[in-house]
């Protein structure tokens, strides 16, 4: 509305400041067309009156000098037909006296302002009567000379045309002067008109500002007009709207008004009812009447303090009805200004609350019940996560659980052992990176995501021996047992490890053992068997050549019954160092039981293997065994042929050393 006003104002001094600026111009205009238009007619009236000024003059100029001209002719006409000699000579005098008048006028006419054209027929006058004078002394000469016939002729044919000449000059003179005249008219007419047609557009021009300015006011007040009544369908819309408000107030909120020393002047129906007064009960009195004493009596002076300086009032009131029982209500107060500057009503509108109060208290016991029970649950769950982590803290294992994004949220202190990261180093980092060796990281993290979907890995609920990384890069075995637990929905996994390291040592130990001859450190039978066995399936399935070779040393039983049974023991491990050394990388030589012993060559045929077991007979017979001296040794070998199996073979390596030993022994046989 504000806007709005201040928006008319604006426009009614735009609209005065349009009306003033736009008859000002009008007036301006027509004030300078009058003034121009008084100047020019002024300049064209002067012009004309010069023009005519001058005209008139040379006109009478040249009219005299014709008529002179003309008079003259007729004395010479005159002088030729006289016979009186005196009346003639009066005649001649008379004639000079013109002549000398003639030219007093000619230099006159010859100061006005005249065209070229004129000029030059003023000369072409003065050669034509130079000419003529002399003719007419020639004439008068004749004519007092008596020679009257020959004087006639002369005035005739000669000084009458040469004076119809000048004659002719002066008339142009004068039809000249007359053109020029009316042309000087014509312009000044023209000029006139312009200044006419200039006076009329002028006048035009004026009268549709005028009109435009009488439109552009009569649009302005019916602008006015209409925001006018806009104006007051407005305010009576708000009218009415206020007084709807004014219904649902008095229908649902609790109205009174106090005057300035709080006394009721005013109850609406709601207050009645609420209160169980009748309003003539309370008028004139103040509102302690519904006073529950349920408030101090700092609430109340608080209240007053406020309102009675201007401000609203808000709170939530306890009062009593008549029956003695109470309501709530919340309330508002507002204060309104006097002329003094100072409150001096209060109007209240209050808005009952007793059953939200109700439902509040009920709320709040409700609350510390709950609350008291959450305190006791939370000191149970503290117990029981101080047992918890004293189970977890004793554990020998690594105990961690890692949440739905595969970070761990719980680390306890055999964890931190085991894996070197500090419970502050870990707690919220992804798992994957830090305990995974790279090759199983991209296994784990297909399986996380499945397992965040839908709780299920295969590694739970059960024990996986897996390879862990340490923080200083060393991959520890360990024994992981997984279980799934749900936390707000989403799938967590809690894990064991347990370090396998010692174990795993234990049984490569016990392997080694089980694989190993025990005095002389060689692969035993059973190892040979079993390395055996995966080389003839290789050789069959890839026809790769393989040679078997069986070792016994000669007369054994004569070393233990000459030098003990202890030195033989020696000469047993003395032999497998020997033949060690001199066997390849990838052969396999082992104790194949008692002084006898196997070699497995790899790639290698009957002839190669031939002379590979020669080597070492011959190395065999050269040494000098400790206490014992020289010993030899016999070889039987079968090389590897298509369809042979460890039996076949053997049999014919066994068959070959018996060869050699019947054949003399210190010998290499092959079958
Ligand atoms: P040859 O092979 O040349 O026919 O004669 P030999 O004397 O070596 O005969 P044989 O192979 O039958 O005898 C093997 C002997 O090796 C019998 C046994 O006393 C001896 N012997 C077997 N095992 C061991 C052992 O572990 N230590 C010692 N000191 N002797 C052993
Ligand atoms: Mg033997
Ligand atoms: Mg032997």
């Amino acid at each position: 509305m504000a806007t709005g006003g201040a928006s008319e104002s604006v426009q009614r001094k735009h609209a005065s400041k349009v009306i003033f600026a736009g008859f000002g111009i009008v007036i301006a205009l027509m004030l300078f067309l009058a003034a121009s238009t008084l100047k020019r007619m002024e300049r064209i009236d002067e012009s004309i009156r010069e023009i005519s000024e001058q005209h008139t003059i040379t006109a009478q100029h040249a009219h005299k000098m014709y008529d002179l001209a003309r008079e003259r002719i007729y004395l010479l006409v005159n002088i030729g037909h006289t016979d009186d000699l005196f009346a003639a000579d009066e005649l001649a005098i008379r004639f000079k006296t013109l002549e000398y008048e003639f030219g007093q006028i000619r230099q006159k006419l010859m100061t006005q302002n005249l065209l070229q054209e004129e000029k030059a027929l003023l000369e072409e006058q003065r050669l034509a009567a130079v000419d003529t004078m002399r003719l007419q002394e020639i004439f008068l000469d004749l004519v007092f000379a008596g020679k009257k016939e020959q004087a006639e002729e002369v005035l005739i044919k000669q000084v009458l045309p040469a004076q119809e000449k000048v004659l002719i000059a002066l008339s142009q003179v004068i039809v000249m002067q007359n053109r020029e005249v009316s042309a000087a008219s014509k312009a000044a007419s023209e000029q006139e008109y312009l200044v006419r047609l200039f006076l009329l557009i002028g006048t035009g021009v004026a009268t549709l500002l005028s009109v435009g300015i009488a439109f552009y006011v009569r649009e302005s007040l019916s602008g006015l007009v209409r925001g006018l009544s806009d104006k007051s369908e407005q305010l009576r819309l708000s009218l009415r709207d206020l007084e709807f408000q004014k219904q649902a107030l008095d229908e649902h909120a609790i109205v009174s008004i106090a005057d300035r020393r709080g006394r009721i002047i005013y109850v609406n129906d709601r207050f009645c009812e609420v209160s169980q007064y009748a309003r003539q009960e309370l008028i004139g009195k103040d509102h302690s009447i519904v006073n529950s004493g349920g408030h101090p009596k700092e609430f109340f002076r608080d209240m007053w303090r406020t309102i009675s300086s201007g401000t609203i009032w808000h709170g939530q009131v306890r009062n009593r009805r008549k029956d003695g029982s109470f309501y709530w209500v919340d309330t508002t107060i507002l204060p309104f200004i006097g002329d003094d500057g100072r409150p001096d009503q209060y109007v209240s509108i209050r808005t009952e609350i007793t059953a939200i109060k109700k439902a509040e208290a009920v709320l709040m016991r409700d609350k510390a019940e709950q609350e008291a029970l959450v305190a006791q649950r939370t000191e149970e769950l503290s117990e029981r996560e101080a047992v918890l982590q004293k189970i977890t803290g004793a554990a020998q294992d690594a105990i961690f659980m890692i949440d739905h994004q595969d970070r761990v949220t719980f680390w306890n202190t055999a964890a931190e052992k085991l894996f070197g990261y500090s419970r502050e180093e870990i707690m919220g980092q992804p798992l994957p990176p830090l305990l995974m060796p790279t090759q199983s990281e991209a296994r784990h993290d297909a399986a996380v995501d499945h397992f965040i979907i839908t709780g299920k890995w295969g590694l739970l609920d059960k024990t996986t021996e897996l390879s862990a990384r340490r923080r200083d890069g060393r991959e520890v075995p360990v024994d992981l047992s997984l279980s799934a637990i749900q936390v707000k929905g989403e799938w967590c996994g809690i894990g064991i490890i347990h370090d396998i390291s010692r174990r795993k040592e234990t049984e490569a130990e016990l392997k080694l053992l089980a694989d190993t001859d025990a005095l002389t450190q060689l692969p035993n039978r059973r190892k040979f068997d079993a390395v055996f066995a995966a080389e003839i399936s290789r050789a069959q399935r890839y026809e790769i050549s393989l040679s078997f070779v069986m070792l016994d040393i000669d007369h054994f039983k004569a070393v233990n019954d000459t030098h003990g049974h202890q030195t033989g023991d020696f000469v047993l491990v003395e032999l497998a160092r020997i033949v060690s050394t001199h066997i390849r990388a990838n052969d396999v030589f082992a104790r194949w039981g008692g002084e006898e012993f196997a070699i497995l060559a790899m790639h290698s045929d009957c002839e190669a293997t031939r002379h590979f077991a020669d080597k070492l007979r011959t190395l065999v017979a050269d040494h000098d065994f400790q206490n014992v001296g020289h010993l030899t040794i016999s070889l039987g070998l079968a090389s590897y042929q298509t369809g042979d199996s460890i039996e076949t073979l053997m049999e014919r390596a066994d068959k070959a050393l018996y060869m050699a030993k019947s054949g003399g022994r210190n010998r290499v046989e092959c079958l």
